[in-house]
């Protein structure tokens, strides 16, 4: 048995695979997490804008910024923030190298 990282939908989850037929054995709270990943993944959330000088600037709410912080452990004030649609704007956090296309 050896440990490693699963990755679902982006989420990191501790593991111990089996090295003869590989199967994999999820920590227990790591799965309890990932459910409670999935009950707020894709809910949208509305939030205000608000003006700041000549910025606008939106609440990102706290049950998002909790996972987030534990996935990515430790999180700064930078985040990298993309146009992608004329009407969507997403927001990256941690490394690039860790965003995973389906
Ligand atoms: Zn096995």
């Amino acid at each position: 048995m050896r440990q490693a990282n699963v990755e679902k939908n982006g989420f990191l989850l501790r593991a111990i695979v089996c090295e003869k037929c590989g199967n994999k054995i999820v920590h227990p709270s790591d799965i309890e997490e990932y459910n409670r990943f999935l009950e707020i993944k894709g809910k949208t959330f509305k939030v205000k804008m608000r003006l700041v000088g000549n910025s606008y600037a939106v609440s990102i709410p706290k049950e998002i910024v909790g996972f987030i912080k534990e996935q990515e452990k430790i999180m700064n004030d930078m985040v990298s923030m993309c146009f992608n649609e004329a009407k969507k704007i997403s927001l990256l956090f941690g490394e690039e190298e860790q965003e995973l296309e389906e």
